[in-house]
């Protein structure tokens, strides 16, 4: 078992659909369809069936890393902006920063500062401060895609992601937590292959993996 800080870390996950109501697109009445998958990456202490858990976890496949369900295939564009919230604590900053470097690197999508448009990709980044009631899973990080497509005059398929980290366990996060929140903003779904960023529980893998690769080239594959 991988121990943390005294802690063995389980990153459970937590999915969270909803569906924006749909006055928020009153504004532009052609705009169809919006999803967000929010999900979550949770630690919790060493009394929890960890166990159970991490044996599950099938050895590392080739099969591509699967995609958020509300993600279509090959219908959004590789490029991003992205913007940090105001009041985004720095170090947080500079971990999203390095993840945002890794996945730059893979040469499938590329994310560069900027502000949200209405028909391009964005993601914005935060920090914020939750701690965990008694007896709750410890979250780290929220992470997820945001889908809306376009139809009529101006046809697109747009996604306005997020990702924050968690504050309160400000010692616990790392590139890894920020590579696998980003992850789900750009629409990747958990994964059981140990050596996947997606695979929830924290190894500390911040290099894509062959499978990581292939399910975000399925995704922005145009
Ligand atoms: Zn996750």
């Amino acid at each position: 078992m991988r121990k943390h800080r005294g802690w063995i870390v389980l990153l459970c996950c937590a999915f969270l659909y909803f569906s924006l109501p749909a006055a928020v697109h009153t504004r532009v009445a052609d705009a169809v369809g919006a999803a967000v998958s929010w999900v979550t990456r949770q630690v919790a202490p060493s009394t929890a069936p960890a166990e159970s858990s991490t044996s599950s976890a099938s050895t590392a496949s080739t099969a591509a890393t699967p995609k958020e369900a509300i993600v279509p295939t090959g219908k959004l564009a590789a490029r991003y902006t992205y913007s940090f919230a105001p009041h985004t604590d720095r170090t947080v900053q500079q971990l999203f920063t390095a993840a945002i470097n890794i996945y730059n690197q893979t040469g499938i999508v590329k994310l560069t500062p900027g502000r949200a448009g209405r028909f391009t990709n964005h993601v914005t980044l935060s920090s914020y401060q939750k701690g965990q009631t008694n007896g709750e899973a410890v979250i780290l990080g929220l992470g997820g895609p945001q889908i809306t497509r376009w139809t009529g005059a101006k046809q697109a398929t747009v996604n306005h992601a997020s990702a924050r980290l968690n504050l309160a366990y400000r010692s616990r996060l790392n590139v890894a937590t920020a590579v696998h929140e980003l992850g789900h903003a750009l629409g990747l779904a958990h994964s059981t292959a140990p050596d996947s960023v997606m695979f929830p529980t924290d190894r500390n893998v911040t290099k894509l993996s062959p499978a990581d690769l292939a399910g975000l080239r399925a995704i922005y594959s145009q």
